[in-house]
Formats: structure tokens, sequence, C-alpha cells
């Protein structure tokens, strides 16, 4: 059976499909973000069916077909909303989301817990209504319900059905199309010849990724900023993958070809003279700062809207102005709203004058402005760090260039070459997301020495966040030492 999951596999690459036809245990298990986009994709669902008191659950059976005979049954008797029912035409299998029988007929409706309407939401959707109609169903609309971005908690206004009519036309006549080409893939012994790109990626990584390109070595062509399609191919006919196998008459823009002949010519350019200016600006004490934040996909806590970025902890190392290393930390570790005691523990160790240096401080700066307006009596303080933060990124954006960074300026692609002997390679939690995950096993954890265990992780990945910006910043200082600057 060829089911939605297969059809968007198959939208992304042909390939996609015939591997999760033939050799699915090719695949990468989901990764953490994915496992926690699942999780919160089942929470909104459960708060949805709440929408909905009257539906009608289709009892799991393993057999797809009992399914679809159970579904056929409850709709014969009068079921007015109905979740999970499955349908199928020939060899092809749908399960919605939720099926709900209106004054002018039956409407498809797909729960996304996005905060909007995605353009590869369409072909799912498409899918979906192709499927139901070809298995007899009249559909009179379809829509996708997903989370309204204005929503503030505790406002019950938390979704937003948009219905998708017009739009969907041109993906339901594609669906016609795909499917036998589909079937044809499925079948066939060998695999499509499809090339690894910027697909791969597109809109999520491809759950082969890690099969497909085990043997990439390096900056690919996929990596040129803005290359065009149009540029692109050329260079894929004539069998270039590799940046330093791009011919010098390729067809670039002149950014493209200076990306191209940096990385192929493994080149480092550090404008000493620019980050000496930079540095000179900063104000002592220097707060090395970062915040780890959740975000709930239904806020839990006032004052929130869908996916707020809502801070548990931070990490804080203070560099005095006679070279002493001052550390300050601060941990939630229970269910309730981290933000009161975060705030008071903020205004605690964060001091009136200096510069709070970040990493990518746009992410700082709207946490901080949100804790100014959910607690406007210290709003001011609160906007004032906001006002003093700075940029460590800005460096690496502007005057400091290495082809060891891989194409990247983020923190874990900096460190190593800056600042190796500090990695996050041993740590238990080594990024964002897994602090996340630490974070919400951790206050919901009754085994008292695991929870201890969660804690431990989460104050050491903070810890280094910081501290990998005070050795960088070491590292910048000795730079200037050198040149006199
Ligand atoms: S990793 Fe890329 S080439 Fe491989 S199956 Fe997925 S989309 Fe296709």
């Amino acid at each position: 059976m060829l089911t939605k999951t297969d059809y968007l596999a198959y939208l992304q690459c042909p390939k996609a499909l015939w591997l999760r036809t033939h050799h699915p245990e090719l695949a990468t298990p989901p990764d953490d973000a994915t496992q926690r986009r699942m999780r919160i994709g089942q929470q909104v669902d459960v708060v949805v069916r709440g929408l909905f008191p009257a539906g009608y659950q289709v009892p799991y059976r393993p057999q797809p077909a009992e399914r679809v005979a159970l579904t056929a049954e409850a709709i014969a008797n009068g079921a007015g909303v109905l979740f999970q029912p499955v349908f199928s035409a020939n060899d092809l299998l749908v399960i919605a989301d939720i099926l709900v029988r209106r004054d002018d007929g039956w409407h498809i409706i797909e729960v996304k817990s996005t905060t909007k309407v995605k353009k590869e939401h369409l072909p799912d959707l498409a899918y979906q209504r192709y499927v139901l109609e070809q298995s007899g169903l009249e559909v009179a609309g379809a829509s996708l319900l997903h989370l309204n971005p204005a929503c503030i908690s505790p406002n019950p206004d938390l979704f937003t059905e948009a219905e998708q009519g017009d739009a969907l036309e041109p993906h339901l006549a594609r669906a016609a199309a795909d499917i036998p080409a589909m079937r044809r893939i499925a079948a066939n012994s060998t695999a499509p010849d499809s090339g690894i790109g910027r697909h791969c990626t597109r809109p999520e990584q491809c759950a082969f990724y890690e099969h497909c390109w085990q043997d990439i070595d390096g900056l690919t062509i996929f990596d040129i900023p803005r290359l065009t399609p149009k540029r692109e191919q050329p260079l894929r006919e004539a069998g270039v993958l590799y940046l330093q196998d791009v011919p010098p008459d390729a067809d670039l823009t002149e950014k493209q070809r200076d990306y191209v002949d940096f990385h192929a010519g493994k080149k480092i350019e550090i404008d000493r003279a620019a980050i000496c200016r930079e540095l000179a600006n900063l104000e002592y004490p220097l707060y090395f700062f970062d915040f780890e934040t959740i975000d709930y996909a239904i806020p839990p806590f006032e004052g929130c809207r869908p996916y707020q970025q809502v801070p548990f902890q931070y990490s804080c190392h203070i560099l005095h102005a006679d070279g002493r290393l001052e550390h300050r930390e601060f941990l939630h570790t229970t269910a309730d709203d981290p933000r009161p005691p975060l705030v008071n523990a903020l205004l605690h160790d964060i001091g009136e004058q200096g510069t709070i240096a970040a990493y990518n401080i746009s992410f700082e700066k709207g946490v901080l402005l949100h804790l100014a307006d959910r607690f406007p009596e210290h709003a001011a303080r609160l906007q004032d760090m906001a006002n003093r933060l700075w940029d460590q990124l800005t460096i690496f954006r502007k005057f400091y260039k290495d082809w060891r960074f891989r194409g990247s300026n983020s923190l874990k692609s900096v460190l190593p070459v800056l600042a190796p002997k500090l990695s996050y390679k041993a740590l238990e939690v080594q990024n964002g997301v897994q602090a996340q995950v630490a974070w919400e096993v951790m206050i919901t954890e009754p085994d008292e020495s695991r929870r201890k265990e969660q804690i431990r992780n989460l104050l050491a990945y903070c810890h280094l966040d910081t501290l990998a910006m005070v050795e960088i910043h070491h590292n910048l200082t000795a730079l200037c030492e050198q040149t006199g600057g």
C-alpha cells in the first residue's frame, strides 16, 4: 500500500520512496529534535480532539483493511466526527487526522503543530483528499488546523482553521499525475538515479541522509550560498561535486566565486584592526551570557504564545578588567513557571555596568524583552540588559574567516579551531534541543539520583557555552596584543 508518507517521500526525492519500500532499515532513527517534534504533534492532537467532544476514534487494528471497514461502519452509523479514519483506494492508503460532517458534506481537517500553513502542507492534504475521493467519499472541503500565533495564554483561541480550496487544486492534479510514477518506482527492483542535493534537507532532512551522504567529506556545490538551480545544473551535469572541482569559468556570482575560492583554497582571512576596534569598545566587567529555553506548542504559562522561548536556565561567566573570572548560573528544577525565579537571579547576577556578550544576540535579546514585557516592575533593568548586549558572532560574520569553520560561523564550528581543548563531545547534553529534552525529563523525574544527573548534565552544557565564549575572547585579545592593537 502507498501511504501519504510514501507520497511525501516521493515528492522530496524518488529515491527516498524507493528506499522506504525496499530498504527501510537504512533510514536513520529520528534524532532528539525529530522525536521532540513528534511528541509536540501528539500533544497538539490531544488538545485539538477536545474541540470535537462528539468525535469518534476509529479503533486501532493491525490490518489497515479492518480499520477501513470500521471507518465505513462508523460513517454508515451516522458518526459526525471521526478521529483517524482510514480510507483506501486500490493500493493507496490514507489515515486522516479528523473528518467532520458539516451541512455541505464531509470536511477533512489536517492538524499541524505549526503556527502557519507551510507550502509542504498542501501536497499532504491534497493526497488525502485525492484518496478519500477515489475511495468514493464525497469531500466538500479540506483544511489545515494550525496553532494561532497571536494567541497569548490563557486565551482559549489557540487554533486557526484555514480552508484550502483553490490553493489545493494544482496539488490535487499533481497527486493524480504522480501516483502512476510512484507505483513504478516502488515496484522497481533498482533504485532511481536521484543524486544528492539541496533537496535532501528540504523541507526536512531526509531519513536516508546519513546513508546517501556517508561518503561526502568536505564542502560541496550544495553549500554555495544562494546557488540557483540554473547555475547548479551545469555543475551537476559536469559531475562537479566538491568546491575544489568547480571550474574557473563556472557561472557564479562574484560572492559565490569568492566563497568557492576561499574554501577550495583553504584560506584564512583575519581583519585584526577591525577585531581590535570591536574589542576596544567593550566595557568591563564583561558578562559572557547564554540562555537555555523551552518552547511549548501549547503554552502552559501565562503571557506566552505558541513556541514562545521560555528561559529555564542561564550561565554567565564574568570577566573583570584585572583578569579575574567568576561564574554564575541558574537552573529551574521544577515544573512550574521558571521565569519569576530566573528574573530574580538575573537581577542579582548581572550588574548595572558592563557589556553583556552573547553569541547571536537576537535570541538573548528576544528573551530579555519578553521578560521585560512580562515583569513590568523589572522592565527598566531587563531592557537595559538587552541594550548592553554585544554579539561575539559579529567577529566571525565580518572579520574572522577560516576555511576550517566549514562554511558555518556557529559557536560549535568556531570553537574547535580557536579553542580546541574545549569540546562538547564528552558531554551528555551537546546542543540546545538536547538541553530542552533533558530539562523536560528532569522536571518530571521521580528518581532523585537520575534527576541530579540531568541537573549536572544541563549545568555542564550551559557552563561550556559561556566558557567557550571566554576562551574565544582570550584568543581574540591575544591576537590584538600580538599586533599591538
Ligand atoms: S538523502 Fe537525498 S538523495 Fe538520498 S534518498 Fe534522501 S533525498 Fe534522496
